[in-house]
């Protein structure tokens, strides 16, 4: 395994994940369980990592993810909360609604 990205915002790191594996590349994010301890550590600090897990990939997945830092990406990527279905600002890492994590479970727009 070998790490492509990382970064304070948990959103852009299940961001590239998600960009990733639409590659057909395989990815596993760490440091996201941090938020079962949510409430012990500030969420800001929880900085993700993506981790490529074929090390042959990670010369591609660099690539892609310079594209996607160079890009389109809208400076923050919003998502949807799997609890409520309330779209979340990607600049929270927790609802606004109903105080839900954004996990994997939540959608993409
Ligand atoms: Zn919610």
């Amino acid at each position: 395994m070998k790490k492509v990205y990382s970064n304070n915002n948990i959103v852009l790191v299940w961001h590239v994940k998600n960009m990733l594996e639409q590659q057909d590349i395989e990815v596993k994010v760490r440091n996201d369980r941090l938020y079962s301890i949510a409430g012990e550590i500030p969420l800001t600090e929880c900085m993700g990592e993506v981790w490529v897990i074929n090390e042959l990939n990670h010369q591609t997945a660099e690539r892609l993810v310079d594209e996607m830092e160079l890009g389109s990406l809208p400076e923050f990527y919003s998502w949807v909360c799997h609890g409520c279905g309330e779209e979340v600002d990607g600049s929270l890492a927790v609802c606004w609604n109903c105080q839900a994590p954004l996990t994997s479970k939540a959608r993409d727009l």
